[in-house]
Protein backbone atom coordinates (compact mmCIF):
# COMPACT_ATOMS: atom_id res chain seq x y z
CA UNK A 1 0.00 0.00 0.00
CA UNK A 2 1.30 3.70 -0.84
CA UNK A 3 1.14 6.64 1.44
CA UNK A 4 -0.04 9.79 -0.30
CA UNK A 5 -1.59 12.73 0.34
CA UNK A 6 -3.86 13.09 -2.86
CA UNK A 7 -5.16 10.68 -5.00
CA UNK A 8 -6.51 11.72 -8.42
CA UNK A 9 -8.85 9.60 -10.00
CA UNK A 10 -8.39 9.42 -14.10
CA UNK A 11 -5.73 11.03 -16.17
CA UNK A 12 -7.51 12.91 -19.19
CA UNK A 13 -7.69 16.76 -19.50
CA UNK A 14 -9.13 17.59 -15.86
CA UNK A 15 -6.68 15.00 -13.74
CA UNK A 16 -4.35 16.86 -15.71
CA UNK A 17 -5.20 20.22 -14.76
CA UNK A 18 -5.85 18.92 -11.37
CA UNK A 19 -2.07 17.64 -11.28
CA UNK A 20 -1.02 21.21 -12.60
CA UNK A 21 -2.14 22.84 -9.60
CA UNK A 22 -1.00 20.44 -7.05
CA UNK A 23 2.20 20.43 -8.82
CA UNK A 24 3.03 23.96 -7.13
CA UNK A 25 1.62 23.02 -3.62
CA UNK A 26 3.84 20.84 -0.89
CA UNK A 27 1.26 17.81 -1.35
CA UNK A 28 1.93 14.52 -2.51
CA UNK A 29 0.00 13.08 -4.90
CA UNK A 30 -0.54 10.61 -7.77
CA UNK A 31 -2.64 10.38 -10.97
CA UNK A 32 -4.10 6.91 -11.61
CA UNK A 33 -5.56 6.35 -14.90
CA UNK A 34 -6.87 2.80 -16.63
CA UNK A 35 -5.36 3.43 -20.08
CA UNK A 36 -2.13 2.42 -21.94
CA UNK A 37 -1.36 6.20 -22.67
CA UNK A 38 -2.11 9.66 -22.58
CA UNK A 39 -5.52 11.79 -23.46
CA UNK A 40 -8.23 10.51 -21.76
CA UNK A 41 -11.40 9.99 -23.43
CA UNK A 42 -9.64 11.55 -26.56
CA UNK A 43 -8.00 8.46 -27.18
CA UNK A 44 -11.16 6.80 -28.12
CA UNK A 45 -12.65 9.94 -30.42
CA UNK A 46 -13.74 8.81 -34.05
CA UNK A 47 -11.10 9.21 -36.66
CA UNK A 48 -12.38 12.59 -38.17
CA UNK A 49 -13.43 14.17 -34.77
CA UNK A 50 -12.14 17.85 -34.81
CA UNK A 51 -12.52 20.44 -31.54
CA UNK A 52 -15.57 22.98 -32.53
CA UNK A 53 -13.68 24.96 -30.44
CA UNK A 54 -10.91 27.27 -32.07
CA UNK A 55 -7.26 25.98 -30.41
CA UNK A 56 -6.68 29.41 -28.60
CA UNK A 57 -9.74 28.57 -26.92
CA UNK A 58 -9.27 25.21 -25.96
CA UNK A 59 -6.66 25.10 -23.47
CA UNK A 60 -5.71 23.82 -20.35
CA UNK A 61 -3.75 26.24 -18.05
CA UNK A 62 0.02 26.74 -18.29
CA UNK A 63 0.19 26.28 -22.54
CA UNK A 64 -2.13 27.18 -25.15
CA UNK A 65 -2.74 24.23 -27.25
CA UNK A 66 -2.65 26.48 -30.39
CA UNK A 67 1.56 26.96 -29.32
CA UNK A 68 1.19 23.13 -30.15
CA UNK A 69 -0.75 23.57 -33.46
CA UNK A 70 -1.74 26.16 -36.70
CA UNK A 71 -4.33 23.93 -36.74
CA UNK A 72 -8.06 26.53 -36.19
CA UNK A 73 -10.06 23.47 -34.76
CA UNK A 74 -7.68 21.05 -34.42
CA UNK A 75 -7.93 17.11 -34.93
CA UNK A 76 -8.33 14.53 -32.13
CA UNK A 77 -4.47 13.74 -32.87
CA UNK A 78 -3.50 16.97 -31.99
CA UNK A 79 -5.04 17.52 -29.43
CA UNK A 80 -3.69 14.01 -28.02
CA UNK A 81 -0.54 15.28 -28.68
CA UNK A 82 -1.24 18.36 -26.81
CA UNK A 83 -2.22 16.46 -23.20
CA UNK A 84 0.55 13.42 -23.69
CA UNK A 85 2.94 16.69 -23.95
CA UNK A 86 1.29 18.43 -21.31
CA UNK A 87 1.47 15.50 -18.70
CA UNK A 88 5.30 15.33 -19.66
CA UNK A 89 6.24 19.05 -19.71
CA UNK A 90 4.55 19.60 -16.16
CA UNK A 91 5.75 15.92 -15.09
CA UNK A 92 2.56 14.72 -13.34
CA UNK A 93 3.54 11.93 -12.25
CA UNK A 94 0.42 9.57 -13.87
CA UNK A 95 0.58 5.72 -12.65
CA UNK A 96 -1.17 3.53 -16.04
CA UNK A 97 -2.80 0.52 -16.14
CA UNK A 98 -4.47 1.32 -12.78
CA UNK A 99 -8.29 0.85 -12.51
CA UNK A 100 -9.65 2.04 -9.48
CA UNK A 101 -11.82 0.01 -7.78
CA UNK A 102 -13.29 1.07 -5.01
CA UNK A 103 -12.81 4.47 -2.53
CA UNK A 104 -13.61 3.70 0.76
CA UNK A 105 -13.04 5.45 4.66
CA UNK A 106 -10.87 3.89 7.17
CA UNK A 107 -9.79 5.75 10.10
CA UNK A 108 -8.61 9.56 8.72
CA UNK A 109 -8.00 8.40 5.07
CA UNK A 110 -9.34 6.86 2.48
CA UNK A 111 -8.62 3.84 1.26
CA UNK A 112 -8.33 3.69 -2.95
CA UNK A 113 -8.59 0.65 -4.40
CA UNK A 114 -7.05 -0.57 -7.25
CA UNK A 115 -6.06 -3.76 -9.68
CA UNK A 116 -2.62 -2.75 -8.67
CA UNK A 117 -2.50 -2.27 -5.63
CA UNK A 118 -3.91 0.24 -2.87
CA UNK A 119 -3.20 3.96 -2.29
CA UNK A 120 -3.77 5.25 1.06
CA UNK A 121 -4.79 9.19 0.81
CA UNK A 122 -6.02 12.03 2.92
CA UNK A 123 -8.19 13.77 0.16
CA UNK A 124 -9.37 12.11 -3.44
CA UNK A 125 -10.33 13.83 -6.66
CA UNK A 126 -12.66 11.41 -8.88
CA UNK A 127 -11.81 12.90 -12.87
CA UNK A 128 -13.20 9.77 -14.69
CA UNK A 129 -14.97 11.77 -16.80
CA UNK A 130 -17.68 10.10 -18.85
CA UNK A 131 -16.68 8.00 -21.45
CA UNK A 132 -16.15 4.88 -20.02
CA UNK A 133 -20.43 4.76 -19.48
CA UNK A 134 -22.26 5.43 -22.20
CA UNK A 135 -25.33 5.95 -22.28
CA UNK A 136 -28.51 4.23 -24.91
CA UNK A 137 -31.96 4.50 -24.34
CA UNK A 138 -34.51 2.08 -24.05
CA UNK A 139 -36.80 1.09 -27.07
CA UNK A 140 -39.65 -1.35 -26.89
CA UNK A 141 -38.04 -4.25 -28.71
CA UNK A 142 -34.80 -3.23 -28.02
CA UNK A 143 -33.55 -6.28 -26.69
CA UNK A 144 -35.21 -8.30 -30.03
CA UNK A 145 -33.19 -6.25 -32.59
CA UNK A 146 -30.69 -8.55 -34.13
CA UNK A 147 -29.05 -5.81 -35.88
CA UNK A 148 -25.19 -4.62 -35.18
CA UNK A 149 -25.50 -1.83 -32.53
CA UNK A 150 -22.76 0.47 -31.79
CA UNK A 151 -22.31 3.10 -29.24
CA UNK A 152 -20.55 7.03 -30.81
CA UNK A 153 -18.13 5.80 -27.85
CA UNK A 154 -16.38 3.12 -30.06
CA UNK A 155 -17.79 4.94 -33.59
CA UNK A 156 -14.67 5.08 -35.56
CA UNK A 157 -15.23 5.72 -39.59
CA UNK A 158 -17.77 5.44 -41.87
CA UNK A 159 -16.60 2.65 -44.23
CA UNK A 160 -18.32 -0.67 -42.49
CA UNK A 161 -21.64 0.82 -43.19
CA UNK A 162 -21.09 1.71 -46.78
CA UNK A 163 -24.34 0.40 -48.57
CA UNK A 164 -26.37 -0.82 -45.46
CA UNK A 165 -29.48 0.14 -43.64
CA UNK A 166 -28.49 2.46 -40.64
CA UNK A 167 -29.93 4.78 -38.26
CA UNK A 168 -27.87 7.55 -36.27
CA UNK A 169 -30.09 8.27 -33.19
CA UNK A 170 -29.59 11.39 -31.52
CA UNK A 171 -29.59 15.13 -32.11
CA UNK A 172 -26.28 16.70 -30.66
CA UNK A 173 -23.04 17.21 -31.73
CA UNK A 174 -22.02 13.44 -31.94
CA UNK A 175 -25.06 12.28 -34.20
CA UNK A 176 -24.59 15.19 -36.31
CA UNK A 177 -21.01 14.97 -36.89
CA UNK A 178 -21.60 11.37 -37.61
CA UNK A 179 -24.49 11.02 -39.74
CA UNK A 180 -22.55 13.70 -41.73
CA UNK A 181 -19.85 11.19 -42.93
CA UNK A 182 -21.94 8.31 -42.90
CA UNK A 183 -24.88 9.51 -45.10
CA UNK A 184 -22.53 9.58 -48.10
CA UNK A 185 -22.19 5.85 -48.06
CA UNK A 186 -25.18 4.44 -46.27
CA UNK A 187 -28.70 4.10 -46.70
CA UNK A 188 -29.04 6.25 -43.60
CA UNK A 189 -32.07 7.63 -41.81
CA UNK A 190 -30.77 10.40 -39.03
CA UNK A 191 -33.38 9.99 -35.86
CA UNK A 192 -33.83 12.57 -33.30
CA UNK A 193 -36.17 13.20 -30.57
CA UNK A 194 -36.71 17.30 -31.51
CA UNK A 195 -35.93 18.53 -34.71
CA UNK A 196 -32.22 18.89 -34.67
CA UNK A 197 -31.07 22.64 -33.54
CA UNK A 198 -28.08 23.93 -35.95
CA UNK A 199 -26.70 27.03 -34.45
CA UNK A 200 -25.73 29.96 -36.85
CA UNK A 201 -23.09 29.20 -38.97
CA UNK A 202 -20.60 31.87 -37.72
CA UNK A 203 -21.28 30.05 -34.08
CA UNK A 204 -18.31 28.08 -32.82
CA UNK A 205 -17.27 26.65 -29.94
CA UNK A 206 -15.75 29.72 -28.68
CA UNK A 207 -18.61 32.23 -29.08
CA UNK A 208 -21.05 29.72 -27.06
CA UNK A 209 -18.22 29.76 -24.14
CA UNK A 210 -17.83 33.55 -24.43
CA UNK A 211 -21.79 33.93 -24.17
CA UNK A 212 -22.47 30.95 -21.44
CA UNK A 213 -19.48 33.00 -19.43
CA UNK A 214 -21.67 36.27 -19.54
CA UNK A 215 -24.64 34.60 -18.33
CA UNK A 216 -22.80 32.59 -15.67
CA UNK A 217 -21.60 36.31 -14.67
CA UNK A 218 -25.18 37.81 -15.09
CA UNK A 219 -26.84 35.10 -13.11
CA UNK A 220 -23.94 35.65 -9.96
CA UNK A 221 -24.72 39.26 -10.29
CA UNK A 222 -28.18 38.81 -10.00
CA UNK A 223 -28.91 40.03 -13.78
CA UNK A 224 -31.14 38.81 -16.10
CA UNK A 225 -29.02 36.64 -18.27
CA UNK A 226 -31.25 37.15 -21.24
CA UNK A 227 -31.50 34.70 -24.76
CA UNK A 228 -28.99 32.06 -25.69
CA UNK A 229 -27.59 29.39 -27.83
CA UNK A 230 -27.68 26.16 -26.00
CA UNK A 231 -24.33 24.40 -25.28
CA UNK A 232 -25.91 21.03 -27.07
CA UNK A 233 -26.87 22.43 -30.02
CA UNK A 234 -25.40 21.59 -33.56
CA UNK A 235 -22.03 23.23 -34.03
CA UNK A 236 -21.59 24.07 -38.10
CA UNK A 237 -18.26 22.69 -38.18
CA UNK A 238 -17.43 22.50 -41.94
CA UNK A 239 -18.15 18.58 -42.54
CA UNK A 240 -21.83 19.36 -41.06
CA UNK A 241 -22.36 22.56 -43.05
CA UNK A 242 -21.46 20.63 -45.92
CA UNK A 243 -23.91 17.67 -45.14
CA UNK A 244 -26.51 20.46 -44.79
CA UNK A 245 -25.85 21.58 -48.17
CA UNK A 246 -26.31 18.28 -49.45
CA UNK A 247 -29.55 17.85 -48.07
CA UNK A 248 -28.35 14.69 -45.94
CA UNK A 249 -29.41 15.85 -42.48
CA UNK A 250 -33.08 15.48 -42.91
CA UNK A 251 -34.11 14.51 -39.05
CA UNK A 252 -37.33 11.84 -38.49
CA UNK A 253 -38.91 11.55 -35.01
CA UNK A 254 -38.13 8.19 -33.53
CA UNK A 255 -39.27 4.59 -34.60
CA UNK A 256 -42.63 3.48 -32.09
CA UNK A 257 -40.41 0.16 -31.58
CA UNK A 258 -37.80 -1.98 -32.61
CA UNK A 259 -38.29 -5.82 -34.37
CA UNK A 260 -36.07 -8.66 -35.12
CA UNK A 261 -34.71 -7.09 -38.18
CA UNK A 262 -35.34 -2.96 -38.10
CA UNK A 263 -37.69 -0.97 -36.82
CA UNK A 264 -41.57 0.36 -36.66
CA UNK A 265 -42.39 3.85 -37.07
CA UNK A 266 -44.66 5.92 -35.92
CA UNK A 267 -46.69 5.53 -39.14
CA UNK A 268 -46.72 2.01 -38.98
CA UNK A 269 -44.49 1.11 -41.95
CA UNK A 270 -41.69 -1.34 -41.04
CA UNK A 271 -38.50 -0.78 -42.17
CA UNK A 272 -35.23 -3.24 -42.62
CA UNK A 273 -32.32 -2.28 -40.12
CA UNK A 274 -28.47 -3.28 -40.42
CA UNK A 275 -26.87 -1.30 -37.91
CA UNK A 276 -27.57 1.56 -35.23
CA UNK A 277 -25.43 3.83 -34.27
CA UNK A 278 -26.23 5.78 -30.82
CA UNK A 279 -25.28 9.24 -30.04
CA UNK A 280 -27.03 9.59 -27.22
CA UNK A 281 -24.43 10.66 -24.69
CA UNK A 282 -22.93 9.46 -21.72
CA UNK A 283 -23.40 9.22 -17.73
CA UNK A 284 -20.93 10.28 -15.16
CA UNK A 285 -18.15 7.03 -14.44
CA UNK A 286 -18.80 6.67 -10.87
CA UNK A 287 -18.89 3.35 -9.85
CA UNK A 288 -15.41 3.58 -7.96
CA UNK A 289 -17.03 5.91 -5.24
CA UNK A 290 -20.45 3.29 -4.72
CA UNK A 291 -19.20 2.51 -1.19
CA UNK A 292 -19.36 5.81 0.12
CA UNK A 293 -23.05 6.00 -1.00
CA UNK A 294 -22.90 9.03 -2.38
CA UNK A 295 -23.92 8.52 -6.06
CA UNK A 296 -27.46 9.52 -6.67
CA UNK A 297 -30.03 7.86 -8.22
CA UNK A 298 -29.68 10.27 -11.34
CA UNK A 299 -25.77 8.95 -11.35
CA UNK A 300 -24.63 12.48 -9.59
CA UNK A 301 -23.26 13.24 -6.42
CA UNK A 302 -24.16 15.95 -4.10
CA UNK A 303 -21.25 18.35 -4.51
CA UNK A 304 -20.75 21.95 -3.15
CA UNK A 305 -18.92 23.73 -5.64
CA UNK A 306 -16.84 20.23 -6.67
CA UNK A 307 -16.37 19.14 -3.28
CA UNK A 308 -18.18 16.20 -2.43
CA UNK A 309 -21.25 16.80 0.70
CA UNK A 310 -21.48 13.84 2.09
CA UNK A 311 -17.84 12.75 2.01
CA UNK A 312 -15.52 16.30 2.50
CA UNK A 313 -12.87 14.51 1.86
CA UNK A 314 -13.67 13.76 -1.77
CA UNK A 315 -13.56 16.10 -4.82
CA UNK A 316 -15.01 15.88 -8.17
CA UNK A 317 -13.74 17.79 -11.22
CA UNK A 318 -14.92 17.76 -15.17
CA UNK A 319 -18.10 15.86 -15.37
CA UNK A 320 -19.89 18.74 -16.50
CA UNK A 321 -21.97 22.07 -15.28
CA UNK A 322 -22.67 20.13 -12.02
CA UNK A 323 -19.61 20.16 -11.27
CA UNK A 324 -18.17 23.49 -12.36
CA UNK A 325 -19.48 26.20 -14.77
CA UNK A 326 -18.05 24.60 -18.24
CA UNK A 327 -15.37 21.67 -16.63
CA UNK A 328 -16.16 19.23 -19.40
CA UNK A 329 -14.63 21.36 -22.10
CA UNK A 330 -10.51 22.20 -22.30
CA UNK A 331 -11.11 25.76 -21.46
CA UNK A 332 -13.56 25.37 -18.31
CA UNK A 333 -11.79 22.67 -16.37
CA UNK A 334 -9.07 24.94 -15.39
CA UNK A 335 -10.62 27.33 -13.07
CA UNK A 336 -12.48 24.11 -11.53
CA UNK A 337 -9.05 22.55 -10.99
CA UNK A 338 -7.80 25.69 -9.19
CA UNK A 339 -10.67 26.33 -6.85
CA UNK A 340 -10.39 22.84 -6.05
CA UNK A 341 -6.94 22.36 -4.95
CA UNK A 342 -7.37 25.62 -3.16
CA UNK A 343 -9.41 24.10 -1.34
CA UNK A 344 -7.82 20.91 -0.69
CA UNK A 345 -4.92 22.52 0.65
CA UNK A 346 -7.09 24.36 2.82
CA UNK A 347 -8.98 21.58 4.02
CA UNK A 348 -5.12 19.56 5.23
CA UNK A 349 -3.08 22.43 6.66
CA UNK A 350 -2.71 21.55 10.04
CA UNK A 351 -5.26 23.81 11.89
CA UNK A 352 -3.83 26.05 14.45
P1 LIG B 1 -11.76 11.70 -19.74
O1 LIG B 1 -11.08 12.34 -20.88
O2 LIG B 1 -12.78 10.63 -20.01
O3 LIG B 1 -10.62 11.12 -18.76
C1 LIG B 1 -10.93 10.29 -17.67
C2 LIG B 1 -9.85 9.23 -17.56
O4 LIG B 1 -10.12 8.44 -16.42
C3 LIG B 1 -9.85 8.27 -18.76
O5 LIG B 1 -8.53 7.99 -19.14
C4 LIG B 1 -10.56 7.04 -18.20
O6 LIG B 1 -10.23 5.87 -18.88
C5 LIG B 1 -10.04 7.06 -16.77
N1 LIG B 1 -10.87 6.31 -15.84
C6 LIG B 1 -12.23 6.21 -15.79
N2 LIG B 1 -12.59 5.42 -14.76
C7 LIG B 1 -11.44 5.03 -14.12
C8 LIG B 1 -11.17 4.20 -13.00
N3 LIG B 1 -12.14 3.64 -12.28
N4 LIG B 1 -9.88 4.01 -12.65
C9 LIG B 1 -8.86 4.60 -13.35
N5 LIG B 1 -9.08 5.39 -14.43
C10 LIG B 1 -10.35 5.60 -14.81
N6 LIG B 1 -14.27 19.72 -25.29
C11 LIG B 1 -13.74 20.90 -25.69
O7 LIG B 1 -13.19 21.64 -24.87
N7 LIG B 1 -13.78 21.29 -27.01
C12 LIG B 1 -14.34 20.50 -27.96
O8 LIG B 1 -14.37 20.88 -29.12
C13 LIG B 1 -14.90 19.23 -27.56
N8 LIG B 1 -15.43 18.39 -28.48
C14 LIG B 1 -15.98 17.22 -28.05
C15 LIG B 1 -16.59 16.39 -29.01
C16 LIG B 1 -17.19 15.21 -28.63
C17 LIG B 1 -17.83 14.33 -29.65
C18 LIG B 1 -17.21 14.85 -27.25
C19 LIG B 1 -17.91 13.58 -26.81
C20 LIG B 1 -16.59 15.65 -26.32
C21 LIG B 1 -16.00 16.86 -26.70
N9 LIG B 1 -15.40 17.72 -25.78
C22 LIG B 1 -14.85 18.89 -26.19
C23 LIG B 1 -15.44 17.40 -24.33
C24 LIG B 1 -14.22 16.65 -23.87
O9 LIG B 1 -13.62 15.82 -24.76
C25 LIG B 1 -14.53 15.75 -22.67
O10 LIG B 1 -15.41 16.43 -21.86
C26 LIG B 1 -13.26 15.41 -21.94
O11 LIG B 1 -12.57 14.40 -22.63
C27 LIG B 1 -13.48 15.01 -20.51
O12 LIG B 1 -12.20 14.97 -19.89
P2 LIG B 1 -12.04 14.26 -18.51
O13 LIG B 1 -10.61 14.30 -18.17
O14 LIG B 1 -13.03 14.79 -17.54
O15 LIG B 1 -12.50 12.76 -18.81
Amino acid sequence: MTETDVVVIGGGQSGLAVGYYLRRTDLSFVLLDDQKGPGGAWRHGWSSLRLFSPAQWSSLPGRLLSQRTDSEYPHRDEVLDYLAWYEGNYELPVERLVRVKSVRPVGERLMVETDMGAWSARAVVSATGTWSRPYVPEYPGGDRFRGEQLHSARYERPDSYAGRRVLVVGGGNSGAQIMAEVAPVADATWVTLEPPNFLPDDVDGRVLFDQATQRYRARQEGRDPGPAYTLGDIVMVPPVRRARDRGDLQAVRPPERFTDGGVVWPDGREEAVDAVIWCTGFEPALDHLAPLGLVRSDGRVTTEGTRSVGEPRVWLVGYGSWTGFASATLIGVGRTARATVDEIVASLEPTP
